[in-house]
């Protein structure tokens, strides 16, 4: 049987942590865009070329050209079982690109895409409480994952930072940004009857759980 995976969420909702249990258990490769991309780059193949002249000029990374390398990737020999794409496609573009690339007449390529959601204030606790080492760039979070000091990194003593990215209005604007960006995206696969909605404000456990049901049908 294969599992083609799909995992899709805002910033803050948890669903890597999940994407690499849920890998581990199934045997499947964890495969995200920011991976695949990078390695495209380091080895300067004619895609990763492509990419970077995009990226130095301080543009986005067309679709097809994000498309074509993750279909690149998943010709790969671990990929015969299955793979578990994280946060990939990212708009309905990618989807409907992936979907020409990969899938077939009545296939999108995809067996299931987990949703995860959880409400903006939840969210906004989990990033706003996040603490960075400017030093070293361990991370840490004030409610679940304290240094052993107040406010000192463990590894290098160094004193945390909130990023810019993790303040309060930032942290709004780009759950803001990625609504904007999905909302087709989570309704072409609700529509296509491959998304399940996974509640995930409760602990890294609950949520596990509810993956499992999820993935056991
Ligand atoms: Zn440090």
């Amino acid at each position: 049987m294969t599992k083609r995976l799909v995992f899709l969420g805002p910033p803050g909702v948890g669903k890597g942590t999940q994407a690499k249990r849920v890998a581990e258990e199934h045997g499947i490769p964890h495969i995200s865009t920011g991976d695949i991309l990078r390695e495209e780059v380091r080895q300067e193949t004619d895609l990763g070329k492509q990419a970077k002249s995009h990226m130095d000029s301080g543009g986005l990374v067309p679709d097809e050209l994000v498309v074509a390398m993750v279909a690149r990737r998943l010709e790969q020999d671990d990929c015969r079982d299955g793979y578990l794409l994280d946060g990939f496609p990212r708009t309905i573009g990618q989807a409907h690109a992936f979907e020409n690339e990969i899938g077939g007449d009545d296939d999108p390529g995809v067996d299931k895409v987990l949703y995860f959601a959880a409400p903006d204030e939840v969210l906004i606790r989990r990033l706003g409480g996040r603490r960075t080492c400017p030093s070293c760039q361990a991370v840490y979070h004030v409610e679940t994952m304290p240094p052993k000091e107040d406010n000192l990194c463990d590894r290098c003593g160094a004193e945390l930072v909130q990023r810019e990215d993790d303040q309060p209005d930032a942290i709004k604007q780009r759950l803001r940004t990625y609504r904007e960006l999905t909302e087709e995206l989570i309704g072409h696969y609700r529509q296509a009857g491959t998304l399940v909605e996974i509640n995930s404000t409760g602990s890294v456990e609950q949520v596990a759980e509810l993956v499992r049901r999820a993935l056991a049908t």
